[in-house]
């Protein structure tokens, strides 16, 4: 468990990491593959969340899925893209957490993956935290204490009562 003070040090809440749903590419479970592979490579990125319709988390798909789904020992079957809807090769059951997880949970889904998906109560998408949003945090607040200046005055401000609010207006 991470000290509820040190947990308000580095965000005051989850959320603050979050790049929100509007700004997160995705694809909807009943695309065919073809949509899928041209949105995956249009975002730039190699994994993006899988949402139903309804804008529900169902998953998330990677370029190699895509690309396993359509290979066989000796041949890529292209037609298979046109064939196949993203839900039938999406990793289903993606790690998610809710708004109101804590700190040591989405570090510990960093560990092994680069993002988290973030839902609400409804499993509706809120959007991502991603290891990067956490990494810059945390390099920003590691700088911080390179000023012995600024390390006292965090010392100071830890020990109060307003540590938690203080912490994350730096
Ligand atoms: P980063 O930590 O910024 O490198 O992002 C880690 C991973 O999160 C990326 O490789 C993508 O799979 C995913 N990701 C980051 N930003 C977005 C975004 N705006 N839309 C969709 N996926 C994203």
């Amino acid at each position: 468990m991470i000290h509820p003070k040190i947990e308000a040090l580095v965000a005051s809440k989850m959320l603050d990491f979050m790049i929100p749903a509007d700004n997160v590419a995705n694809v909807i479970d009943q695309h065919t593959l073809s949509t899928g592979l041209l949105i995956l490579t249009q975002s730039n990125y190699t994994m993006i969340p899988v949402l139903s319709a309804e804008s529900k988390l169902m998953g998330v798909i990677s370029m190699s899925m895509i690309i396993k789904a359509v290979m066989t020992v000796d041949a890529i079957e292209m037609e298979r893209l046109d064939e196949l809807k993203v839900r039938d090769v999406m990793l289903s059951q993606p790690v998610r957490v809710q708004a109101n997880c804590h700190l040591a949970d989405v570090l510990n889904y960093l560990i092994d993956q680069n993002f988290v998906c973030v839902v609400d109560g409804d499993n509706r998408f809120l959007g991502i935290i991603t290891r990067k949003n956490v990494m810059q945090r945390l390099t920003h607040l590691l700088h911080l204490t390179s000023n012995p200046g600024e390390v006292a005055r965090l010392i100071k401000l830890f020990e109060t009562a307003e540590a938690a609010v203080s912490y994350t207006h730096l």
